[in-house]
């Protein structure tokens, strides 16, 4: 097991309890001491995706990815994070144990993990995942993001806001004065 901070391959296992039918493991590396976790479970021998028309499609982590690249398209992501997103995607599948998985489950999972990475690609995502009814579904969304101003997208848009807001009030005054 490959420590994830220095690469080093030597830990020694601190810790170990059963978990929903699996073992966690907790892990102290050899090389860096750094901690991290590792969880050991059976894996089902295929694990199915249930389309919306009932269809039956066995998951393909690549067209997975293939989904979450498009969304994130030229948005400034540290390197790496979409191929971390779909492990995690993968492992929380595979964690579940169990052998189907509904399509818009596994949609609400990318949504939820790219709601914290970047507010950009979730929206993209979602625009073509959710089938947004109307543009008055999107704007909404849109406006909750902006809002609930969790990510650094968001704060950039709050900062420029009073900046705006000083600009038409002056202007206004001015107008009013003559
Ligand atoms: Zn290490």
């Amino acid at each position: 097991m490959r420590c994830p901070y220095c690469g080093s391959d030597n830990s020694r296992v601190v810790d170990s309890r059963d978990v929903n039918n699996g073992v966690r493991r907790r892990r102290q590396c050899l090389g860096c001491s750094s901690r991290f976790t590792t969880y050991e479970r059976v894996m089902p021998a295929s694990l199915f995706v249930i389309k919306k028309d009932r269809r039956r499609e066995e998951f393909n982590k690549e067209k997975l990815l293939t989904g979450i690249r498009k969304a994130c398209e030229k948005r400034p992501l540290p390197a790496g994070a979409v191929d971390r997103l779909a492990d995690d995607i993968e492992a929380e599948l595979y964690q579940m144990g169990k052998a189907e998985v509904a399509s818009t489950a596994l949609g609400d999972m990318v949504m939820n993990k790219l709601k914290e990475l970047d507010n950009i690609a979730y929206i993209r995502f979602a625009s073509v995942y959710r089938d947004f009814a109307d543009i008055t579904d999107l704007k909404q969304e849109v406006d909750t993001l902006v809002s609930a101003g969790t990510s650094s997208y968001s704060d950039g848009q709050l900062s420029l806001l009073p900046e705006e807001r000083s600009g038409v009030v002056a202007g206004g005054r001015r107008r009013r004065q003559r």
